[in-house]
């Protein structure tokens, strides 16, 4: 079969390869607990599910939506970025709403690099910041995120000679995989490399709102003058719980936005208008639903914390996000002890090599099933014998 060049250089989604795993141990009778994709299992707030009906049964609105988004939808967007982090957005010139962030991710490097551009990308991270620019013919330079640094980017282990010929940098607090979260200190100083490099910075903020307690993550665009160097990405999926919807944003430096603009009105047709109308009624949704939704993701987060340190893995309850980072006991490979933890338990959990080679010796442990469930999956790590992390028993092969 012909394929594109530029496909070589893009390997199957990982999920997309885990999902045959899952298939397979379905087949053979397990009954599975998904805890490796980040897909919210509650639904959105009742009032925005009803917009949707709603604006779905009027005769008119089925049609193509129209290239830039509803003005309802950018002043939604504007009116939550000025309430939640103070930030002033022009709707007009600032906000570009997206068929959920991972297309927006991926069209925006298209918009913007040239064949053998540098593109500094986190390891771990989330992997279509490292597709994206490969499908665009960037050249991808990882740098380490690691546990001694709190997870966060060290500029001075960047070599200045490639900080000169980077084009693009990637950075996504609250961090996917991790759980890490960024005050706005460590920001200011990714702005101000940025800014020293001419680098344009994009920062990926979809778990903002999904944080404990007092935590309230910052915006990229709170750092003064951030947006002249940025544009930060952000979506609706996980803060109301609307994954299936798709329905996100970029927004920030209006030049790199125009651009975003222009490849996105030559690919896609813009957000059905119904889910438009009910995602506008979503970000006005009280704050209080946000934080009762979270308290349940601490505590089922705090259940699996707890099992997974009895079985040896290391793990703390993060400030945000819905993920559990969990060290394996060395030298334990992440893929195969995933593989073998779902084999056994039933239990499906995402090989931290997933998110890039510094992922190797964790997994990353999604906390979007029922409470019920992640209790079950709680009680199946609790019944393993001991030593079984190490993998000091021989592997079970009659499953
Ligand atoms: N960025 C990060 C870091 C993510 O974890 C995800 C979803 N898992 C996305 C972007 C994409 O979210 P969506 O396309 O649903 O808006």
């Amino acid at each position: 079969m012909r394929q594109a060049e530029r496909l070589r250089h893009v390997p199957a989604y990982p999920f997309a390869r885990w999902a045959v795993h899952c298939r397979e141990a379905t087949a053979r009778g397990l009954d599975l607990i998904r805890l490796d994709a980040g897909d919210p299992d509650l639904p959105p707030p009742v009032e925005v599910v009803e917009r949707l009906c709603v604006a779905a049964r009027r005769p008119t609105g089925h049609g193509y939506p129209g290239y830039r988004g509803r003005v309802e939808l950018r002043r939604a967007i504007a009116a939550y970025y000025a309430r939640r982090f103070g930030v002033s957005l022009d709707p007009e010139e600032q906000v570009v709403p997206l068929l959920g962030s991972k297309e927006g991710i991926i069209a925006f490097q298209l918009a913007i690099l040239n064949p053998g551009d540098t593109v500094l990308v986190p390891d771990p991270g989330y992997a279509p910041y490292a597709s994206g620019a490969r499908l665009a013919g960037g050249d991808v330079v990882y740098f380490s995120l690691r546990e001694e640094n709190g997870f966060l980017p060290d500029f001075s282990a960047i070599p200045d000679e490639v900080a000169r010929r980077t084009a693009l940098l990637w950075l996504n607090y609250p961090n996917n995989p991790t759980g890490a979260t960024a005050e706005l200190d460590s920001l200011t100083e990714a702005v101000e490399f940025a800014r020293r490099y001419d680098i344009l910075l994009c920062h990926d903020a979809p778990y903002a709102d999904v944080s404990f307690g007092d935590v309230r993550p910052p915006s990229l665009l709170q750092v003064p003058g951030a947006a002249q160097v940025a544009v930060e990405f952000n979506s609706l999926s996980k803060t109301f719980n609307m994954a299936g919807w798709r329905a996100g944003m970029a927004v920030g430096r209006p030049d790199a936005l125009a651009l975003l603009f222009r490849i996105k009105s030559n690919i896609d047709s813009g957000i059905f208008s119904p889910i438009q109308e009910a995602a506008t009624a979503a970000l006005g949704v009280d704050e209080r639903w946000i934080t009762s939704r979270n308290e349940v993701y601490r505590e089922r987060l705090e259940i699996l914390q707890t099992s997974l340190s009895t079985i040896g893995l290391e793990t703390s309850v993060p400030r945000a996000t819905l993920y559990l980072w969990a060290r394996l006991p060395p030298p334990t490979s992440a893929e195969a002890f995933a593989l073998r933890l779902l084999n056994e338990t039933g239990i499906s959990v995402s090989p931290g090599t997933f998110f890039g080679s510094s992922g190797e010796g964790y997994i990353r442990v999604s906390v979007t099933e029922s409470t019920d469930r992640i209790r079950e999956a709680a009680r199946r790590l609790g019944s393993l014998p001991t030593g079984w992390a190490r993998d000091e028993l021989p592997p079970k092969t009659n499953y």
